[in-house]
This record gives C-alpha cells, sequence and structure tokens, in this order.
C-alpha cells in the first residue's frame, strides 16, 4: 500500500512512518521541517519504499501527482504548542487551514478513493464541563480574541473541511481528535508538559508547575495512539466520524510532578509558576480532559496498553542515553 504521512517526520507523524514501514508498505513524507525533524526518520532515509519530500502543502506545485497513487492518507502536518501559538498565530492559521484544503482539494481533483485521517485535537472541547469529553457535545470555546485559542479554532476549520470534503466529494475522512499525546521525540521546546518535567528532572532543575497543579490531563503513549490510527483509518465504518483518541487515566499536573520526580529519582524541587510568567500572557487553563473512548473502541477494539509509568520510564532512559 501507498501511504502519505503530512507532518510525518513530526512527533506523531514519524511514529506511523515507523509502524507502516515495519509493515512493508510504501510510505511517503510531506514535511516542511518548521516543528518536525528530519533526525525523526533518518532511520528511513535510504530504504527503497521510503520517499521524503521538504515541502509545505500551502505552496506546493507537485502536492496533486503525489496524492494522486495514495491509498492512505494521514494528514499530521500541524503548527503545534502554545508557546508556538502565542508567538506566530499567523503561520498556524497557514500551516493548519490553507494546508488542510490544500490536502483536501488536491485528493477531490483527483477522485481519489484514499482513506483520510484528519488530526484535529481535544483543545476543541474547549471549557467543557463533562467529566468525560464525548464526540457528540457541543464545544465550549471562547471569544476569538483570545489567541490562546487560535489553535483549537485552526482545528475545528479542518473538522469543518473534512466533512465538507466527506459529503461533498465523498472522500472517505476521518476526523481523529487526539487527547495528550505523550512519548519518544516529542520536543520540551514546544512547551508540552512532559517533556518538560522529564528534562527538569534528569538534569535536576526547578520542576515547573503552571498555576495551582491541581488541573487534570489523560496522556497517551504515541506508541498507542500511533497502533489506534492505524487501526481506526482501516474501518469503512469510521468514514465521516469523530473519533476521540487517546487514553482515559486522568492525572492532575502536581500528581504527574510527583511521579516524574519519583521515578527519575530526582532532587529537583517543585516549583510553581503562575501562567503570564509561563506564557508571558495570562491565560484561562482547562481545569480537566478526559475523553470517552467509547466510539474508538467500538470501531476498533483498541485501548491503550501502555501506562503513563511505562511511558516516564521509556523517557528517562532515553533522556539517561540508554
Ligand atoms: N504545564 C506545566 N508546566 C510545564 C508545561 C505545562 O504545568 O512546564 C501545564 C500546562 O499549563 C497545562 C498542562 O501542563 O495545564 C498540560 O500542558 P501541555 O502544554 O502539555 O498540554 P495542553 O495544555 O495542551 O493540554
Amino acid at each position: 500500500m501507498n501511504i502519505l504521512i503530512t507532518g510525518g517526520a513530526g512527533f506523531i507523524g514519524s511514529h506511523l512512518v515507523d509502524l507502516h514501514m515495519e509493515k512493508g508498505d510504501r510510505v511517503i513524507v510531506l514535511d516542511n521541517l518548521s516543528t518536525g525533524s528530519l533526525s525523526n526518520i533518518e532511520h528511513h532515509t535510504d530504504h527503497p519504499d521510503f520517499t521524503f519530500y521538504e515541502a509545505s502543502m500551502e505552496d506546493w506545485a507537485e502536492l496533486d501527482d503525489v496524492v494522486s497513487a495514495v491509498d492512505l492518507v494521514y494528514h499530521m502536518a500541524a503548527v503545534v504548542g502554545v508557546k508556538h501559538v502565542l508567538e506566530s498565530p499567523t503561520n498556524v492559521i497557514g500551516g493548519n487551514i490553507t494546508a488542510t484544503e490544500h490536502l483536501m482539494e488536491a485528493l477531490a481533483k483527483c477522485n481519489s478513493t484514499a482513506s483520510v485521517i484528519i488530526a484535529s485535537s481535544s483543545e476543541v472541547y474547549g471549557f467543557n464541563e463533562e467529566m468525560l469529553f464525548s464526540e457528540t457535545d457541543d464545544l465550549v470555546l471562547p471569544s476569538t480574541d483570545r489567541l490562546r485559542w487560535c489553535y483549537a479554532f485552526t482545528k475545528l476549520a479542518d473538522e469543518i473541511l473534512g466533512f465538507s470534503y466527506y459529503h461533498q466529494y465523498g472522500l472517505k475522512t476521518i476526523i481523529v481528535r487526539l487527547f495528550n499525546t505523550v512519548g519518544a521525540r516529542q520536543r520540551a521546546r514546544y512547551g508540552m508538559v512532559l517533556p518538560h518535567f522529564i528534562a527538569q528532572a534528569s538534569s535536576g532543575d526547578p520542576i515547573t508547575i503552571y498555576g495551582d497543579g491541581k488541573q487534570t490531563r489523560s496522556f497517551c503513549d504515541v506508541r498507542d495512539t500511533s497502533r489506534m490510527l492505524y487501526t481506526l483509518i482501516q474501518k469503512e465504518r469510521a468514514y465521516g466520524q469523530i473519533v476521540n483518541v487517546g487514553a482515559d487515566r486522568e492525572i492532575s499536573i502536581n500528581e504527574l510532578a510527583q511521579l516524574v520526580k519519583q521515578r527519575a529519582n530526582s532532587n529537583s524541587e517543585i516549583k510553581y509558576m503562575d501562567y503570564e510568567e509561563a506564557y508571558g500572557m495570562n491565560f484561562r487553563d482547562i481545569v480537566h480532559r478526559r475523553p470517552d473512548l467509547g466510539r474508538l473502541h467500538d470501531l476498533t477494539g483498541c485501548t491503550s496498553e501502555l501506562s503513563l509509568e511505562d511511558t516516564i520510564d521509556f523517557l528517562l532512559n532515553i533522556s539517561k542515553g540508554q
């Protein structure tokens, strides 16, 4: 099978590359390396079944040719990370909305029969106060002048694009809402919490908790996430649906800091920072976020196999160079 992975040099994309290369597929990666890195895919670059294009879908002339021969598309390319979003919101719009539109246009133009996963995010649930976030829930988002939310708005636009092309052109689109994916190759510099805590605990620097640390998240190991996406993209029943993807164990950021510190056997102090200091502006954080995974399970039978402790230990070993 021919697989196109946009953002394939990035964190989740590169794990999908590994998975499909292992299955013996032909994999094409399209990545502009804005947040992705060649080091994530360099172990495949000499393989005859692997092709890498360094390009942005916003303005890439070869896109039509490339999409015409693919069987599966994972559209993972996106500008991510709260810090990035606050610093360059216009890049986020180009990288997230324009790119998706060009991809869908190119697929529609060649009457593609490929199955397409569009990566959206749990951010679109916004200030939902349900205990579990379900795909049928209303979305609770703030006014558009809150730049922190720019990413969520672009992901919603991607979802609408996906549905429009599904209904109007019959593209076999599946929207996935990814919940806090963690694991190897996730960069601390975009502000995500677990790589930050691992780096801090490993170096003995203070572990920085933003706000009061009572906010909760549900973390899923990227190896589980990619297996779930791989299974989902093959399910016809998933076309035209939104599907939450992640793990449903909820943990507070305070507990996460303690867990990392303890598993790293670290002497790092735990330091609280207000959001103003952390992000250069004040914002209302999401208080809790936990996915309802009923639909994912119904469609794929998949559940997460790796615990948060497994992921933390794995990342600590990588950080020690083992
Ligand atoms: N966070 C933190 N310390 C850090 C980085 C993040 O306390 O060094 C907090 C952040 O404010 C948020 C949570 O951890 O409440 C998860 O942050 P992340 O950016 O990883 O994901 P998201 O907010 O998108 O769920």
